[in-house]
Parts: structure tokens; C-alpha cells; sequence
């Protein structure tokens, strides 16, 4: 069952729009590099498209009707969009569901500190990250400083042309003898995945001299308290992300890749997204779930494991068909969901891990995975084959390029997504998303024809399912 490039269908001129949305999603991952700013941004491109604040419609009293535009956040860190259907919401309805939390370095709560005259900010590193990788890299600093008075200070440096950048020190080649002899899970640890951020001495009067000590951390701690009010005890209450400084760019001299920060998973949190405002009213009521803590096991007030999702849905079944238990359970029942997730792309550096049927490829379109987890399919939410059959219906009557992919060879490894979360609520759920090459790395790599692919299946989805 040899899948056909995705790109033929796009030959000459026609792969300008291909292009021309891969370069709306390359400015959205640009800027948007943690939870809080996905969920800000699409919250402002959403009021634009006209959706209205579930919270203040209810309050308002306001009728929700079939087109109506809705959303819902929890925290800053996650969003649901409904479009209002056709069909009651007990009819079921058609989720899209992706992440917007990326593997990054968070830092400590107490996390300045000189040593030899060089200020670094301790990290704790979140999701699963190769420590290796985020050495000698540029670095921005992106979150939120929350002062007692409840203040919010947002934090972002070294996105601009302008601004300084920050980084993890490596060893000197001449000098690492000892470190090449270490298992790559033990070369970069942990504990050393600490960010150098100042090396300038602040310069005590004659006075206080004698008794100054750490007079470069002092001055980090000026420059924080001139530039942007912050004391050093405010760094307990603080959400600093360090995450890969600069923009998304064009890969490859045909240009038909991106290479950026964060594509597990925006990639498919952005085409979820684009295709839930495109696929405008349909039979049944479409969802999309924008939901952070992906990457550490959906757990937390803000994953996908929160009770906030039934919560939410509570609200809205309550404010069009009235809530009752039953009336839920079957709304639940009747859904349908693509669990938005980016698969493994085929790397021909690494054939090894890879079972090369049964792999997703670069190129191909958009990807299915019935089944994720580790070893004999554990912790997996294994698609119903009569899910299956509808989804391929619908995928072949919109010409959506589409390919099934294992995460891996059997025993390889493995991983998950909230796929099995949704799946409690007993509906019918699929992984579905874009291949990505190095994932998990601070710079992945996606194609362009994939990710339009994975937005046209979304939609298609939507409008049919
Ligand atoms: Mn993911
Ligand atoms: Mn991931």
C-alpha cells in the first residue's frame, strides 16, 4: 500500500497556498512559544472571527444557537472554540484536540546565582528532551513574573533583533575526554542545564566594598528591578520559560519544509485551529481543544486529564439543551474525536527504529495513528476499526492525502497523547496530526504539504464525521 507525495497535487502555482499558509503558521510559532501565549493569540485571531465568551454569554443571558461561536479558557493555558451545529449537542460532537505546551527548560523557583563572577538562572528541564541538545544554543526567556499585589509582568527576551539572548555553556572539545567516554543520557545532566545570563560586575561604592560579595548577580538583580520591576523574590511566583531563540524558517533549498521551535504540537494545534474557523457550521456541533501539560502526562488544573473539559462541557450543554447526566453521557457517547498529535517522521539517518510500512513519511500528508503507547500497545487508545472505515471514507471524498503510521518499530519506545483521556468519556478517538523529523529537538522540522494536508483533513473531518 505505497502512499502517493502529497506535493503532486500541488504542482506549479498551485502549491502557492500550500505556501502561503505554511508562512501564517511560521509567524504564529514565532511568537507563540508557550501555553499562555498560544492560548492569548488564538483568543484575539478567534474575537476577530467572532466568537464570544461562553462565560459572558451565559451570563448575559444570550441565546447560543446553531452558528453560534463560542469559546471557553481555563487558566491562560487552554482553549475550547465550539461552532454550534445543526444536530442538538446529544447528537455528539466532532472534537479536534491538540497541544500547546513544547518540551523546554522552565526556571527554578530560586534560580540566581553567581559563581565566579558569572550570573546563571537554574532550570528544570519539562517533557521529554534530549539534555544534549539545548547546549550552545541562543536562548529567550518567555512567561510571566506574578507580583504579590497579583501584578502580571509578561516576560519576553531575546526574540528581537535587538535583544541580548542566553545560553547553556558546553565543554571544550580540547578538554572533554572524560565527558565523550559518558552515555548521552549522562554527557549533559540534568543540573547543568543552567542558563548563563550576566558576566558584568555591578560596582559598590568605596563604602560597602569591603562587604559586597556576588556584585554580578546584583546587577542582574538591578537590571530586572529597572527594566522590569522584579525583585528576586519574584521569581517564586514566576513562569519563565527558556525555549530556542528566533523565528521559524523556510528548510531546504525548495523551501518545503519549516524548521522551528515547538511543532509538537502548535503544527496541529494551528491547522486545528485554522480548520474549525474554516469549516464554518456543520451538522454537528465542532470543537476545538487547545490544552496544555501535554508533555508531562496531561495531568494538572490545565491538562487534559482536568475536570475542566467536563466542566466546560457541562456549561454548554446546560445552556442550549439543559443539563441532566443522561443528556451528558450521551452527548459524550455520540462525539467524535481526531486527537490533533504529531507522529514520527521516516528518518533515513535512523532506518533502525523504524518499520518502514507501517511509518510515517515526510510528504505523505496527513497522518493516522490508531494506536501510540510503549511495548504491547500499553497506555494506548486503540481506534475502532469502524472508526477507522469513516474516517477513511471521509478523507477520500475530500482528496486528503493520508497515511497510517506506528510511533516506531515494536519495543522501539513509545509515548502518548490525550487520545486515551477523551477516549474515557466513551467516544470514538484517533490520533491524527503531521509527521515531524527530530522531535522533541529545540529545532523540529515539518513539510509544508503535510501540515496543509493535516488542516484540509481536520476540516473534512468536521464537516462529515
Ligand atoms: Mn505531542
Ligand atoms: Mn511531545
Amino acid at each position: 500500500m505505497e502512499k502517493k507525495n502529497a506535493w503532486e497535487k500541488y504542482q506549479g502555482n498551485k502549491k502557492d497556498k500550500v505556501f502561503a499558509f505554511a508562512q501564517d503558521y511560521k509567524t504564529f510559532i514565532s511568537t507563540c512559544k508557550t501555553e499562555r501565549e498560544c492560548v492569548t493569540e488564538l483568543i484575539a485571531q478567534a474575537k476577530e472571527a467572532g466568537f464570544k465568551d461562553l462565560k459572558q454569554v451565559i451570563e448575559k443571558g444570550k441565546k447560543i444557537k446553531e452558528g453560534s461561536k463560542l469559546y471557553v479558557q481555563n487558566m491562560g493555558k487552554v482553549l475550547i472554540l465550539f461552532v454550534m451545529g445543526k444536530k442538538p449537542l446529544t447528537a455528539g460532537v466532532n472534537f479536534l484536540g491538540a497541544h500547546v505546551d513544547s518540551p523546554r527548560l522552565d526556571i527554578k523557583q530560586n534560580p540566581l546565582y553567581e559563581d565566579s563572577e558569572l550570573a546563571l538562572l537554574d532550570t528544570h528541564y519539562y517533557g521529554g528532551v534530549k539534555k544534549y541538545q539545548w547546549v550552545t544554543l541562543p536562548l529567550a526567556l518567555h512567561g510571566v513574573v506574578v507580583k504579590k499585589d497579583g501584578t502580571v509582568i509578561p516576560i519576553t527576551i531575546g526574540e528581537k533583533e535587538e535583544d541580548p539572548v542566553f545560553g547553556i555553556t558546553d565543554l571544550l572539545i580540547h578538554l572533554s575526554a572524560e565527558q565523550l567516554e559518558k552515555k548521552a543520557a549522562k554527557v549533559i545532566e540534568g543540573e547543568s542545564l543552567d542558563i548563563l545570563v550576566g558576566s558584568l560586575p555591578g560596582f559598590p561604592s568605596e563604602k560597602e566594598k569591603e562587604k559586597a560579595k556576588d556584585t554580578v548577580k546584583a546587577n542582574v538583580l538591578q537590571l530586572l528591578k529597572e527594566q522590569y520591576n522584579i525583585e528576586e523574590d519574584d521569581f517564586l511566583s514566576a513562569e519563565i520559560e527558556a525555549v530556542p531563540a528566533g523565528a521559524a524558517r523556510d528548510f531546504g533549498f525548495d523551501r518545503s519544509m519549516v524548521t522551528g521551535y515547538g511543532h509538537d504540537d502548535r503544527v496541529c494545534a494551528y491547522s486545528s485551529f485554522a480548520a474549525i474557523l474554516e469549516a464554518g457550521v456543520c451538522d454537528k456541533t465542532s470543537a476545538c481543544i487547545l490544552v496544555d501539560k501535554e508533555e508531562i502526562g496531561s495531568v494538572g488544573a490545565t491538562g487534559m486529564d482536568s475536570k475542566f473539559f467536563e466542566y466546560a462541557m457541562a456549561e454548554l450543554l446546560e445552556a442550549t439543551e439543559g443539563f441532566s447526566q443522561i443528556a451528558f453521557n450521551r452527548m459524550m457517547s455520540a462525539s467524535n474525536m481526531i486527537s490533533s498529535d504529531v507522529s514520527a517522521a521516516y528518518d533515513p539517518l535512523y532506518p533502525a527504529v523504524m518499520e518502514k510500512k507501517n511509518t510515517a513519511y515526510l510528504g505523505k500528508g496527513f497522518v493516522f495513528n490508531k494506536y501510540t503507547g510503549r511495548k504491547g500497545k500499553g497506555m494506548s487508545n486503540d481506534a475502532n476499526p469502524e472508526f477507522i472505515a469513516l474516517i477513511r471514507k471521509i478523507m477520500d471524498k475530500h482528496e486528503v492525502s493520508f497515511q497510517t503510521a506506528e510511533l516506531g518499530k515494536v519495543d522501539a519506545g513509545g509515548g502518548g497523547t490525550i487520545a486515551s483521556e477523551m477516549a474515557k468519556y466513551n467516544m470514538q478517538v484517533i490520533d491524527g496530526g503531521v509527521a515531524v523529523l527530530n522531535m522533541h529537538a529545540p529545532w523540529e522540522i515539518i513539510s509544508k504539504v503535510d501540515l496543509y494536508e493535516a488542516k484540509r483533513g481536520y476540516v473534512a473531518f468536521l464537516k462529515e464525521a
